[in-house]
């Protein structure tokens, strides 16, 4: 019996798995972590393909089934545990490719993110709307933090939809194939990263808002600072790109007066 609080909804057809394999560009040198194996399927067909293979999943039953099949593999390291605890900034340049179990779906995105030091990679299967609020650009509902942030640090395509009737049990919405290439530079240069995400996620949670009245708190002069920064004070979040964002951002540090080192 799946366990629905695990996410567990099975994917068995070949041909997914196999266009799956394909988006992630996996090749005979790489390491590659699947989280969250399941029944196995999409493991031994990785396995078959790569130098090495860590596969990470948190339900006993599941793992010691696995561990039985899998005992032919000697690539395979199969880890019983929770994927959001394992130290991904302990390995050397990895891939991950995982159809991730929706209930962790955000945190796990940004473990992974805050881990990127030798992620090259991620192919996922997330539901539909998640991964169109990753790819969304400016201007519509699902651009948003995600957006943004997946975009700063990598590059984000949507490959294909899959039917939520390919999985078993069948969930209650469709799913989609990402592909997020880790950028070597994050894709707009910013003084202060962690500042530029603060920024973001005080425009975008008071999304209606528009960016005079929301990012008050971070200059009595905010509409110069906007206007300084070539942002007409009236926009709303929702309308500006990375680099707009990043603008802002540089802007604010510099209306500030701090002396900026190592720039
Ligand atoms: N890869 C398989 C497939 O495509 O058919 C299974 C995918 S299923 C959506 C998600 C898998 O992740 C399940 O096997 C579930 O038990 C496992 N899982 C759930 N939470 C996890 C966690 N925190 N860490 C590791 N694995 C987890």
């Amino acid at each position: 019996m799946a366990k629905k609080y695990l996410g567990q909804n099975f994917l068995y057809d070949p041909n997914i798995l196999r266009r799956i394999i394909q988006i992630a560009q996996i090749t005979p040198e790489d390491t590659v972590v699947e989280i969250g194996p399941g029944p196995g399927r999409l493991t031994k067909m990785l396995a078959e393909r790569v130098k090495r293979l860590i596969a990470i999943e948190i339900d006993k039953e599941l793992y010691e089934k696995l561990k039985g099949q899998l005992a032919g593999y000697e690539n395979i390291e199969l880890i019983h545990g929770d994927a959001l605890k394992f130290q991904y900034e302990n390995l050397s340049e990895f891939k991950v490719v995982a159809n991730i179990p929706y209930y962790i779906t955000t945190p796990i995105i940004f473990r992974l993110i805050e881990h990127r030091k030798n992620l090259k990679s991620m192919t996922l299967t997330v539901q539909k709307e998640v991964a169109e609020r990753i790819v969304a650009k400016p201007g519509g509902k699902e651009y948003g933090v995600l957006s943004i942030m997946l975009q700063y640090y990598g590059k984000a395509r949507l490959k294909f939809i899959i039917p939520k009737g390919a999985f078993r049990p069948v969930p209650r919405v469709d799913s989609a194939v990402l592909h997020i290439e880790i950028l070597e530079k994050p894709s707009v240069e910013v003084y202060d990263e962690e500042f530029f995400f603060e920024v973001v996620k005080t425009a975008f949670s008071k999304r209606r808002k528009i960016l005079s009245n929301s990012l008050k708190s971070f200059s009595k002069e905010i509409k110069d600072v906007l206007s300084s920064a070539g942002i007409e004070p009236s926009r709303r979040p929702e309308t500006l790109s990375l680099e707009e964002f990043g603008r802002v951002a540089n802007t604010l540090i510099k209306s500030s007066g701090f002396e900026l080192i190592d720039l």
